[in-house]
């Protein structure tokens, strides 16, 4: 009796002392009460945060922009930048820090996703699942209410290491064609890919810009990979994503195939090489710098006819005081994508349901718990709206219980998102969750009426290839075959458009040779990555 007496009392103090030493000591963060939260309470925050080469959290002059000002000011952390405002490789940056082994408290930046989640699988980010779970209910609140944003960000081995820039709105890019000249040579709008070819010829022949000479060019892009989505006109797939290096899709049975090396894709091809032939695609669609065309062949020549776009800065073309002097008539207006007879026309590309923007936790972080907050303020209501707008009576007013640009803003040199990135810090490709609206206002009727048409015929494509996170070894096969099968795909198909290599004489050796370069290893990689995706609670 005695010895269970004193066994009993032993093992009372032993459980009395383990609570006392998990109360007093240092816990591991995202584990306690309040009381344990406000730890981090007032914490300085270093922050190395470097995107699209030149933008940090402070200005030229070292100064916090605006935006992250206020977040200091409603958050109460203290904000220091420790990125080099004046380094223009972003990417250099980050590396240079991985390699100093992640001393700040929080990184981020542009391009970043894969990079976040190797190193934090390697131990030198932190999971964030658990500091989200106890610290940050807007952040909880919002993944729990999309999803697929959550699937997109869980790396590998089910964790989550980073918060990510999360695009809004649905269509990005659509047709816009020269209705103008459209009305002049009195044709319809083109609901079907004949009736299409039909108004190209058109713009071809019948000297739509009045000059005498046969010099349009009825069917340009900004971006060659961007032309090469022509091939939907004619039921094929092309990219999987908004990256163009993304050529993996979904099949109706909802299986990985390369577009690439598809029979529908050889059968399109040899519609765009008919094209080209006919001089309806750009005859310098390769050559040709990437992002002047709209600008030389819209504004500078009166020579182009039609593309395929972003939304917002093409429709802008109508509003173009340069262009509506040399073209009062100008109209570019959103054109629905025609049927063929591979059955209904359909929009392949939309925003992506994460970008690989974001940022993470240093594992070597004194003030993870703050950290945490500091990135959940972003998806709150207030925060949402800094991210997004600016500040407050500074870029836009509130009205209607809507915040509203200012006229500065939209009408800034260089367009509002320069504004709002240089002189704000807002719409950088931090954690945060874009909201449309910021774009709506600066989008003119002419966009609008463009997106209201595919949303209303509801002709996006609801299988995209989501953003998918590749284990070690899927990424090293990645690594090694990717680029250099992309490499040769896009050398051969720019060469059958031009006709320097016949379609149907040179499609077998063309597979053959993706085949070889791992077009079917890359499949396998998308698909296992997918089934881990779906897999994702
Ligand atoms: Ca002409």
């Amino acid at each position: 009796m005695q010895r269970k007496k004193i066994i009993s009392i032993l093992m009372t103090a032993m459980i009395a002392l383990s609570i006392l030493s998990g109360c007093a000591g240092k816990q591991a963060p995202g584990t306690g009460s309040t009381a344990e939260a406000d730890v981090d309470k007032g914490a300085e925050l270093k922050i190395h945060y470097h995107a699209n080469n030149k933008y940090t959290i402070v200005d030229a002059n070292g100064k916090l922009q605006p935006v992250f000002e206020k977040v200091q000011a409603d958050t109460g952390y203290k904000l220091t930048n420790v990125a080099n405002p004046v380094a223009t490789d972003s990417a250099q940056e980050f590396q240079l820090q991985a390699a100093e082994q992640f001393t700040a408290d929080i990184y981020g930046g542009n391009s970043l996703s894969q990079e976040f989640m190797k190193y934090g699988m390697q131990g030198g980010f932190v999971a964030l699942n658990d500091l989200i779970d106890k610290h940050a209910p807007n952040l909880k609140k919002f993944l729990n209410e999309h999803p697929e944003v959550k699937k997109s960000i869980t790396a590998a081995d089910g964790k989550i290491y980073y918060i990510p820039y999360v695009p809004d709105g649905g269509v990005a890019r659509t047709y816009f064609l020269r209705t103008d000249w459209l009305k002049d040579l009195g044709l319809e709008m083109p609901k079907t890919v004949e009736e299409l070819e039909k108004v190209l010829v058109a713009f071809k022949e019948k000297d739509p810009n009045k000059n005498g000479k046969a010099d349009e060019i009825p069917y340009f892009n900004d971006k060659w990979q961007e032309a090469i989505r022509l091939a939907n006109l004619w039921g094929a797939r092309v990219y999987g994503s908004d990256n163009y290096d993304v050529r993996t899709v979904l099949d109706k049975n909802d299986k990985m195939y390369h577009a690439w090396i598809s029979p529908d894709f050889k059968e399109a091809l040899k519609n765009m090489a008919a094209w080209y032939k006919k001089g309806l695609i750009d005859p310098e669609f390769v050559t040709r710098k990437a992002n002047t065309a709209r600008q030389t062949l819209l504004t500078k020549e009166n020579r182009g006819g039609m593309t395929h776009e972003w939304v917002a800065s093409t429709s802008g073309y109508n509003e173009n005081a340069e262009l509506l002097k040399a073209i009062p008539n100008f109209k570019f207006e959103g054109m629905l994508p025609p049927s063929s007879s591979k059955g209904p026309g359909f929009e392949e590309h939309q925003r992506m349901v994460v970008k690989p923007d974001g940022w993470a936790i240093s594992s070597q972080s004194k003030h993870q718990v703050a950290a945490i907050k500091f990135m959940d303020y972003f998806f709150t209501e207030a925060g949402r709206r800094l991210a997004n707008f600016g500040v407050e009576g500074q870029t836009y007013d509130m009205k209607d219980g809507k915040p509203v640009f200012k006229t500065e803003a939209l009408t800034a040199a260089g367009g509002t998102n320069k504004y709002l990135w240089e002189t704000q810090g807002a719409q950088m490709p931090i954690g945060y969750w874009q909201d449309y609206n910021y774009e709506d206002q600066w989008t003119n009727a002419i966009g609008r009426d463009a997106v209201k048409k595919y949303m209303d015929a509801k002709v996006i494509i609801n299988n995209p290839t989501p953003v998918l996170n590749f284990n070690q070894q899927e990424k090293a096969t990645y690594d090694k075959l990717n680029n250099p099968l992309n490499t040769y795909l896009d050398e051969q198909v720019q060469k059958m458009i031009m006709g320097l290599i016949d379609v149907e004489s040179g499609w077998d050796a063309y597979v053959a040779e993706a085949k070889k370069l791992g077009a079917d290893d890359i499949v396998k990689i998308y698909q296992s990555a997918y089934d881990r995706y779906k897999s994702v609670k």
